[in-house]
């Protein structure tokens, strides 16, 4: 059995039935994530972060400013619920944009959270929020079925106050239910899953999809 510190009561729970996963394994599958988005060009110059849920109130994140392309297991440390160190590593300020998300939906298990080209231009060059439709790729998000489905992604403003740009985050999920991902203008793309894999197919299919858009604008330019 395992024990806790339950963050609503701040006492010593006994939790038989909700096993954590074993930190070396999560940790040693966000290495590889880092290395492969990395060598996709998804996260120059020590950029993005990637996390997993262990338990009830544990996530493994990696270490604030590592180079994603050279991760080892030390680059990776484990956070509370809150977003607190759990060890003696130093999260980074974005941990609370994860951690918010594994708060309010228990079946997210994965976030990951990148800085490619095509995120960036395009979260720059749209306002408010960008619609997907009308591609087969559409279809790698959970719950679609049909190209015919249409994807809206909000592009919230960039904010170095990441307490005020997780609350913005939180009030658009409340207000408008789950959504596969988001954009931070001028920044980077933020999406999950109900396991790394499905986290690592939606962050692909991100990719790809945003990629369409940009050439699409290009083609369309008189
Ligand atoms: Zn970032």
């Amino acid at each position: 059995m395992l024990e806790y510190t339950d963050p609503e009561y701040g006492e010593r729970s006994v939790m038989s039935a909700i096993p954590l996963k074993n930190f070396e394994d999560e940790a040693q599958a966000l290495v590889s994530v880092g290395l492969e988005a990395f060598a996709r060009g998804w996260v120059p110059a020590t950029s993005g972060n990637f996390s997993v849920r262990l338990g009830p109130n544990e996530v493994a994140i990696t270490v604030s400013g590592r180079h994603k392309g050279r991760l080892t297991i030390a680059d990776i440390m484990r956070v509370d619920g809150s977003g607190r160190a759990l060890d003696k590593k130093r999260p980074s300020a974005e941990t609370l944009l994860h951690v918010s998300l594994y708060r309010r939906f228990p079946e997210i298990q994965a976030v990951l959270h990148t800085h490619s080209v095509n995120a960036t231009v395009l979260s720059r060059l749209v306002d408010g929020k960008l619609v997907l439709e009308q591609l087969e790729v559409l279809k790698a998000f959970r719950g679609i079925d049909t190209h015919q489905a249409s994807v809206v992604v909000p592009i919230f403003a960039n904010d170095q106050d990441i307490q005020r740009l997780a609350s913005t985050v939180e009030q658009y999920l409340e207000a408008h239910g789950p959504i596969p991902g988001y954009l931070i203008a001028g920044h980077g793309l933020y999406t999950w899953g109900a396991s790394l894999n499905e986290a690592m197919r939606h962050l692909e299919a991100f990719e790809f999809l945003l990629q369409c858009e940009l050439e699409m604008r290009r083609a369309s330019r008189p």
